[in-house]
């Protein structure tokens, strides 16, 4: 197969992708943008998104990643179906070998590949996913207002989870399978000091329960195999994610948990040329807004860059 050689290459699909893509077309740099495994990325899993902002209604996750990738049709940009399976960042023109077989040569790269949430596993919870089970406290907690819910992890993103979703819900139980929290001290004081958290120590999953209307209700196992039944209408999974930085990880320096670093406030990676935006270089953050702004943050390095 032949080798295509493009301006700038933007692997990912997202509102980082997307976005990045809208802005790199306008400034006529015809990039080609590969969708990747899940084409619009994360926000097509969740159900409604309430807070991103322009959508006063609110929209399907789904709904919004079709309108971005829309907007960037409209400016040129060449939207393909496709995964990378091989990189070589060792020179300009960097190559990019796709699932397909296509070899690209880009002047430019920008890596979108986003970070997929980590699950437990269980086939229930694949079940009521987006009908009770979610991944995101932030993006659907609102829709379990005054309800009982539960979180299951110990690490920041648990607590940080758990608090925000005490100041919506009725009661929020945390689900935690050690004695302890992995999460930083003063996340911690913050779970301690909001009275309507439960943590319940030394307890794992075993079953999400629910009928055609959602969740009802979680089983839970101890360490010594005493099962224990709660009633809550959502479980919200924070058990970590999974930055998908694999097939760019020889090339670009990435943290000790595989998110790539960005320099300074810009996404430049520590190879000139390659930019990375979204979530696989966020581990913080991690909305739609903030991904969509460091697309649109790499397509200004990408443009400076090349010109
Ligand atoms: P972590 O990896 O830090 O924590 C994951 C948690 O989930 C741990 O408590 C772990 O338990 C638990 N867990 C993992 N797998 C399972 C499972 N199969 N069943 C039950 N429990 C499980 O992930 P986070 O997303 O919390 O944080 C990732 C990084 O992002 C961290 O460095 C964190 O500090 C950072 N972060 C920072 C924030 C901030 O500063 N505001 C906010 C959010 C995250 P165990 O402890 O037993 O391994």
């Amino acid at each position: 197969m032949s080798t295509e050689k493009v301006k700038c290459l933007i692997i990912g699909s997202g509102p980082a992708g997307y976005t990045a893509a809208i802005y790199t077309s306008r400034a006529g740099f015809q990039p080609v943008v590969y969708e990747g495994i899940t084409p619009g990325g994360q926000l097509t899993i969740t159900t409604d998104v309430e807070n991103f902002p322009g959508y006063p209604e609110g929209v399907s996750g789904q709904q919004m990643m079709d309108d971005i990738r829309k907007q960037a049709l409209r400016f040129g940009a060449d939207i393909r179906s496709g995964i990378a399976v091989k990189t070589d960042l060792s020179k300009r023109p960097f190559t990019v070998t796709m699932d397909s077989g296509a070899v690209l040569e880009a002047e430019a790269l920008i890596v979108a590949t986003g970070a997929t949430a980590k699950y437990l596993g269980l086939p229930s919870e694949v079940k009521f996913a987006g009908q009770g089970v979610s991944a995101c406290a932030t993006c659907d907690g609102f829709f379990y207002r005054k309800q009982d819910v539960a979180v299951v992890g110990g690490g920041d993103t648990a607590c940080e989870d758990a608090v925000y979703l005490a100041g919506l819900c009725r009661k929020v139980y945390m689900v935690v399978r050690r004695n302890a929290l992995r999460a930083s001290k003063p996340m911690q004081a913050k779970v301690a000091h909001t009275p309507n958290i439960e943590i319940i120590w030394e307890h794992q999953v075993k079953e999400v329960l629910g009928n055609e209307s959602g969740v009802n209700g979680v089983l839970l196992v101890n360490n010594q195999g005493e099962e224990r039944k709660i009633e809550v209408t959502g479980l919200f999974l924070a058990i970590g994610h999974t930055p998908n930085s694999e097939v760019f990880k020889s090339w670009l320096e990435t943290d000790e948990h595989g998110y790539i670093v960005t320099q300074g406030k810009s996404t430049h990676t520590n190879v000139e040329g390659v930019f990375a935006c979204g979530d696989v270089q966020d581990p913080v953050y991690r909305q739609g807004i903030t991904a969509a702004a460091s697309g649109c943050k790499a397509a200004i390095d990408v443009e400076h860059f090349l010109s």
